[in-house]
Order: structure tokens, then C-alpha cells, then sequence
């Protein structure tokens, strides 16, 4: 099957489909996991994909060569950040985001929504979440420290980098958007927590449809009027929090937009994240592409491929890469520890990065003690390289036949030890 909504610029077919199974969690046991092909101006992304985080328009301590080397065929900024500072007009003048940061590969802007909307909760960069039981609306909205407002028209913010008062509508996400210039970007929601109330979640679904159909139209205004810029996709995506029918009337109401794709988004609770991603895809056409945006752990990329998740993010790798936690098929450890300081073996020794083909443990362990960039650099490459081998191994093993088994030995393995993420 393929699909383009925009021909000979943006488009996605799909190669394989996992088949259904008895405990499969979408319509009459549904699996919607797939491979496939999204086509950009750019180039194409091999589906399911790992999509590394450049916030700044940069991978922290690895250069853009080196993120190809090591297999990334796509990178995601900020549209916040990059609003922030160096401001869009500076990446438009440099001929677009790819250009800018020399990347010559599709790229990924989100819409700054969780950025903005996150100044005013404080809750970290991940999908899944703890739940504490609490539920109140004052979880964001509280006194002092709130520094973002929604209204229906959008949201006020102080700037954290200088304190200045900022406004971000759906109009001004996409003008933002339009100038970055990256191949795929985000229609601007309103992010809620999961302890926001029932009520409050229900508002905020439905502002944050009116709000989509705001940037349709404007990203349609934008693509004539710019109409000598490469094609760049527009994903709707969709909220609803926890609420199955909340999920499935957000999904219904992107779905009758004419996006080119969809982003999965919002607080989900760890547990529901595959339920969740298959309540989206019951509602969905099945030819539009699906990023889920934000995921936080291994499993959860197994639970977001299985019901129909293409491409995904995470900061996980470069975050826990500055502090020393590799990712690694036996789970994820710390390169700092005592023990490391003689182990002269590489992170992994079936891993073909750059740092475990050219370092030790040992000398990772020194650099990062000793405050050294490169240090940085070397686990953030690895982890990096393990998230794109992840994806790309369970896109084999779609394409193979042999997911579910693929599936078991990986998660056996990873979570042995009791590891984290
Ligand atoms: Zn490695």
C-alpha cells in the first residue's frame, strides 16, 4: 500500500505487517505494528525508525558525520529552542535546519507545545509517567513558580533563558516551523499531566482540535506562499491522557484533518502505552505515518512498534550518556564505577560504534571523571548507536517474521539485572 499526500514530495508506504494475535490490543486483535518507507524531500526514513534528538539544531558532543556513521537517518530538533535562540529567521537564512547544522537527511521539528506547556508544569521529557493518585488541575497551575498560561487562543510563557514574556499560538508554531524547515513537523496541542482532572483533560482535547484545524489552515497559507521551499509534512497529534475515549475522539477528530501524519503525544502511564498507541490506530487511517513522541525506556519501544508506532524519539541515550549509563543488550550500567577503571574491554563487544571499535571502559571511565568532552562524546555515541541498531534489528525482524521471538530474548536480556530503562 502507499500513500502520498503531497506526490513526489511526502509520502509512506508499508512493506510488512506484523499479523494479529489472540492477545493482540487493537480491533479484533489487531497488531499494527509495521515496516515501511516514509518518503521526504531529503530523502527516505526506513520504518520502524530511531529518531535522535538534536534539541539546538545539535546532538550534544557528536557531530552530525559521526551521527550518520553511526546509522541515524533522521534527527529531531526543537522548534522552541530554536525559536529561543538563534531565532527561525537565522536557520531560514541558512537554507533550513538540514542545511544549518550541516545534515543533509530529513529532519524533525516538534511544535514547542511541550516545551512551553512544560515551563508551567515542570514534569520531566518522558511519555510514560508515575502516577501518585493525585489529580488536580493546580498541578499546573501553581502560584510562583507557574511560568505558562493557556488560554483558548494559546499560551504565555516567560522565557526561561531571559525571563522576557512570549507568546506561542497555532498560527505562530507553524510560522516558526515553516522557517526551521525541517521535512516533518508537529501541529501545536496543549499538553496536559496526568494529574490534571478528567474535566480539564476533556477541554483540553477539544482546544486542542480547534487549535489543529488553526494550523492546517495555516500551514496550508504558509506551504503556497513558500512554495519554492521543499515540502515540509504536517503530523496532528493526539492528547487524551489515560482515556480511552478521549484517545479514540482525539484520533478521530486528527483523523478527519488532512494531515500527513500523526504524533502520539501527551502523558501516557507506562502501562497503557501500548493500549494507547492501538485505541490511536483503531482510529486512524492505516496509510499515515505514526511518531510517537518522547519515548523513555526499551520497552516501551517494543510496546510502541507493536501497536503501530513508525518513528520515535528519545533523549534517553545522550542523557544518561552525560552521566556515564550506557545502554547495552545486557541492560543499562554505569561506566563510572570503580570497577571500570582497569577493564580495558570495550562497552560491548559485538557493538560496531566508533567508541567500542576504537575505546575501553577504562578510558571512558577516566574521561568522565575527569570532566573530559570527549568522554561525552564516546558514551553518547554508543548509546546513540545502540537505540539505531535497536530499531533497525526489530525492523528485520518484522520484515523476517520472527518479531515476537526477537522481542522475548531482547527484553529477557535487558531486564535481567533489574535494569532501568
Ligand atoms: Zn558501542
Amino acid at each position: 500500500m502507499s500513500y502520498s499526500s503531497n506526490p513526489g514530495t511526502f509520502g509512506f508506504e508499508t512493506t510488512q505487517r506484523l499479523s494479529p494475535t489472540a492477545d493482540g490490543l487493537g480491533r479484533d486483535g489487531a497488531r499494527y505494528g509495521r515496516t515501511g518507507i516514509i518518503h521526504t524531500p531529503h530523502g527516505d526514513i526506513r520504518t520502524p525508525a530511531f529518531i535522535p534528538v538534536a534539541t539546538q539544531a545539535a546532538m550534544k558532543g557528536i557531530p552530525p558525520e559521526q551521527m550518520k556513521d553511526l546509522g541515524a537517518q533522521a534527527l529531531l530538533s526543537n522548534a522552541f529552542h530554536l525559536f529561543e535562540r538563534p531565532g527561525e529567521d537565522v536557520l531560514d537564512e541558512a537554507g533550513g535546519l538540514g542545511r544549518f547544522m550541516n545534515w543533509s537527511g530529513p529532519t524533525f521539528t516538534d511544535s514547542g507545545g511541550f516545551q512551553v506547556l512544560s515551563l508551567g508544569a515542570g514534569f520531566k521529557k518522558t511519555l510514560a509517567m508515575d502516577v501518585t493518585g493525585l489529580k488536580s488541575d493546580q498541578v499546573i497551575a501553581d502560584g510562583k513558580e507557574r511560568r505558562a498560561f493557556v488560554d483558548e487562543d494559546g499560551v504565555t510563557f516567560k522565557s526561561p533563558l531571559n525571563g522576557n514574556l512570549h507568546r506561542f499560538s497555532a498560527e505562530i508554531s507553524m510560522g516558526i516551523q515553516h522557517k526551521i524547515g525541517a521535512d516533518v513537523m508537529f501541529s501545536f496541542d496543549e499538553l496536559t499531566t496526568l494529574m490534571n482532572t478528567r474535566s480539564y483533560q476533556e477541554e483540553s482535547v477539544e482546544r486542542t482540535y480547534r487549535w489543529a484545524q488553526r494550523c492546517v489552515a495555516e500551514h496550508e497559507r504558509l506551504t503556497e506562499v513558500r512554495a519554492d521551499k521543499p515540502y515540509q509534512a504536517l503530523f496532528g497529534v493526539v492528547q487524551g491522557a489515560n482515556y480511552e475515549d478521549l484517545r479514540r475522539r482525539a484520533a478521530g477528530q486528527i483523523a478527519s484533518l488532512p494531515f500527513d501524519g500523526v504524533g502520539i503525544g501527551g502523558a501516557i502511564e507506562k502501562r497503557l502505552l501500548g493500549q494507547t498507541c492501538a485505541w490511536i490506530c483503531d482510529e486512524m487511517p492505516e496509510e499515515r505515518p505514526r511518531h510517537v513522541l518522547g519515548i523513555a525506556a526499551v520497552d516501551d519501544i517494543f510496546a510502541g512498534v507493536e501497536n503501530g508506532g513508525d518513528t520515535f524519539d528519545c533523549v534517553s541515550p545522550a542523557r544518561c550518556g552525560r552521566n556515564g549509563a550506557v545502554f547495552t543488550r545486557d541492560g543499562r550500567w554505569n561506566i563510572m564505577r570503580a570497577c571500570m577503571r582497569h577493564d580495558f574491554r570495550p562497552i560491548e563487544s559485538d557493538c560496531d560504534c566508533y567508541t567500542c571499535t576504537h575505546y575501553t571502559r577504562a578510558y571512558i571511565c577516566h574521561l568522565l571523571h575527569a570532566h573530559e568532552l570527549n568522554g561525552l562524546t564516546l558514551a553518547s555515541i554508543h548509546n546513540e548507536r545502540f537505540f539505531v541498531r535497536l530499531l533497525d534489528e526489530i525492523r528485520a525482524s518484522i520484515d523476517g517474521g520472527y518479531f515476537d521471538d526477537y522481542k522475548r530474548e531482547t527484553l529477557a536480556r535487558f531486564y535481567a539485572h533489574g535494569s532501568k530503562g
